[in-house]
């Protein structure tokens, strides 16, 4: 009979050999996971004998994480900001340097009684919308994303966040999905914004799994970035925050001003890239 640790052993080397950058952390989530076990119990429970069920149970999620399949949507879940969000297959796993974006946006938006208007275009699963709704309750959300997919873990993920009252969730085109009867006072987007060219440089589990459609932002990767400031121009009443990429900083702050959001802020990530860059009207 295996025990745990044979297992967990014997799945370090599996994913090792696959390219897994963090094998063991990772055979010990995927085990735990399997298991309902959390890492402290794991480490209790090694000489545990494990039965064919768990076995059986394993090995899939073990299989699928040999192919480079994104860890998060094997386990089901991403922690992000103050929250916990469901992802799986057909939705791009939220990533830390997000978390500027939202930290930006709860700098900028006004914490008053009334009630703020805040689009999240290409909304995914939901992370940066649902992540600053999540911290204030004056934002009445609209979370709009064009692929079908994703809009079911938005979904999902708001009701789980019980914030269905204030988060609608609506699938289409940019700011074109939502009504034009209504206002918008802010924009958040995390576009796609890898340069078409680059996407298959990038790691397996991002180039080969995550959908292309949240990745590729065209030639120079603000295609994405430049439709969104044209639609904004007449719709938008306040501002417009994005996420970027290496090096897109000053031609982002350019196209926000082209359209007439002066007041133009820069936010780093943790790793010191500019990774935000917002754009206001000014009010004078
Ligand atoms: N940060 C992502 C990556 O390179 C890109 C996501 C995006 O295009 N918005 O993995």
């Amino acid at each position: 009979m295996k025990t745990l640790v044979d297992v967990l052993l014997a799945t370090e080397r599996y994913l090792r050999d696959k390219g897994v950058s963090s094998p063991r952390l990772e055979a010990e989530l995927l085990l735990g996971h399997t298991l309902s076990l959390n890492r402290v119990q794991l480490y209790l429970s090694h000489d545990r004998p494990m039965t064919e069920d768990d076995l059986d149970r394993l090995r899939p999620l073990v299989a699928r994480r040999g192919k480079r399949e994104p860890m998060a949507w094997i386990l089901g879940h991403q922690p992000f900001h103050n929250i916990d969000l469901l992802v799986g297959p057909g939705v791009l796993v939220p990533r830390p340097d997000t978390e500027t974006l939202v930290e930006a946006a709860l700098e900028w938006l006004p914490k008053t009684d009334d009630a703020v208007y805040v689009a999240d275009i290409g909304c995914g699963s939901g992370a940066v919308g649902l992540a600053i709704a999540h911290e204030r309750p004056n934002v009445r959300l609209f979370a709009v994303d064009k692929m079908h997919e994703p809009l079911v873990y938005t979904r999902r993920n708001r009701d789980a966040l019980a914030l269905a009252g204030r988060v609608a969730v609506l699938e289409g085109d940019l700011l074109n999905a939502i009504p034009t009867t209504r206002d918008i006072d802010w924009v958040v987007s995390n576009p796609p914004y890898v340069r078409a060219s680059e996407i298959d440089d990038l790691m397996p589990e991002v180039s080969k799994w995550e959908p292309r459609e949240a990745l590729d932002g065209g030639a120079d990767g603000l295609d994405l970035v430049r439709r969104i400031a044209r639609q904004a121009e007449s719709r938008v009443r306040r501002g417009v925050l994005f996420e970027i990429g290496m090096g897109q900083a000053g031609r982002t702050a350019e196209i926000l001003r082209e359209h007439g959001f002066s007041d133009v802020a820069f936010w780093k990530d943790l790793a010191g890239i500019e990774r935000v860059v917002g754009g206001r009207r000014s009010l004078a």
